[in-house]
């Protein structure tokens, strides 16, 4: 399999460089090869080359079979005519990676906040409230005058009918329950159409349920009972919110993985930030790009047909699961004694 590696900024090359280890000792195990390009994006791209995407990246994702896409500080980048390109943006739209499918689920032997859980949230990737990603790229967000903001968002019926396909296939091989959740009440016409879309396919999977839940609802209850969710089909940004919650209340948004998947390509990318206050320290926990990393892997089993890269993938969250489950073995905001380096170590070892 054929990766590009992208470390990205603050932790990044720390928890890119294990999820490579741990991919390697995987490899061995299951009799697979993986081959690396890595190039610089980021803050250490912007050095260099003037830009944080510097030109030619993405048509070296499409050459690929997946990237494994570091942590990104957009927050701190320059504005986009001094080099600051959102990186995780331009891959979303430019590879167009429409679904972000970020599981949550709570294990054994790890503190959580909540009810136990095991739900995915498919979050539409492409459109939606980011200013970015509408139809009027960078003017989506906008000052009529110095004391007026407005902001504008896109939805689109095909858009939301390929997200909710997946959303039901996934559902289909899980516990059979698709949970739609929207604001349709307020916005009459955006949510109305994403509605209106997801009723459209859930009329072809008559063996899946369809449920509607409205967004601010849906926060309370995931706090309440989250274990009554399988799959949670959503637009962009109440599925970024919502997946930060559900990720904190199984446990932390240190587990949570994370993938952007499209028709061609995927990136595995960690729910959390670049986490700069622990940059370079040894102190950040790789789990969550270790596991996304794990996603892309099945990703690529289910397309091409190849069950190693499957095993491969449920071998490393079994792993995970059972080094985490001890708070011994962990890293230090599980409240465990361990680097990144140490805890990256014990997983390779475990998977030899
Ligand atoms: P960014 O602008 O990249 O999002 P941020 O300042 O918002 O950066 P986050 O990465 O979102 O930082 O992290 C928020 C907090 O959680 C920080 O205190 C950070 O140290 C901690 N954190 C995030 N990821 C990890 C991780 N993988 N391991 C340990 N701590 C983490
Ligand atoms: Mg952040």
């Amino acid at each position: 399999m054929k990766l590009l590696v992208l470390p990205g900024d603050g932790i990044g090359p720390e928890i890119v460089f294990s999820a490579v280890a741990v991919l390697d000792a995987v490899g061995r195990r299951h009799g697979l090869y993986f081959s690396y390009t890595k190039e610089e994006i980021g803050l250490a791209a912007l050095e260099k080359s003037g830009s944080t995407l510097p030109d030619g990246i993405l048509e070296k994702a499409r050459s690929m079979d997946g990237t494994i896409l570091g942590p990104i500080s957009h927050l701190s980048y320059p504005p986009r005519d001094k080099g600051g390109i959102n990186v995780s943006a331009a891959f979303r739209k430019g590879l167009d990676l429409f679904a972000n499918i970020r599981p949550a689920r709570t294990r054994d032997g790890v503190l959580h906040r909540g009810t136990e859980m095991d739900l995915v949230i498919m979050r539409e990737n492409t459109e939606g409230m980011y200013p970015d990603r509408n139809m009027f790229a960078g003017t989506g967000e906008f000052m009529p005058t110095e004391d007026v903001a407005i902001s504008m968002r896109k939805v689109t019926a095909q858009a939301i009918e390929r997200i909710a396909r997946v959303s039901f296939d996934l559902a289909r091989v899980r516990r059979r329950k698709v949970t739609a959740v929207h604001k349709a009440n307020a916005f009459v016409l955006t949510d109305g159409l994403f509605l209106r879309e997801v009723r459209k396919v859930a009329a072809a999977y008559p063996d899946v349920v369809l449920e509607e839940v409205l967004v601010d609802a849906m926060a309370a209850l995931l706090v309440r009972d989250a274990s009554r969710y399988d799959v949670i089909c959503t637009t962009n940004f109440y599925g970024d919110t919502l997946s930060d919650l559900a990720s904190e209340l199984s446990g932390s948004l240190g587990l949570a993985g994370s993938l952007n998947a499209g028709n061609h390509h995927a990136a595995a990318q960690a729910q959390h930030g670049s986490a700069p206050d622990i940059a370079g320290m040894d102190k950040a926990n790789p789990t969550s790009m270790i596991l996304s990393t794990a996603m892309l892997l099945r990703w690529h089993g289910e397309r091409s047909g190849d069950t190693r890269y499957v095993q491969s993938a449920a071998t490393i969250e079994a792993v995970i699961d059972r080094i985490i489950s001890e708070v011994s073995t962990c890293t230090g905001d599980l409240g465990g004694p361990l680097g990144t380096r140490q805890f990256t170590q014990n997983v390779v070892d475990a998977l030899c």
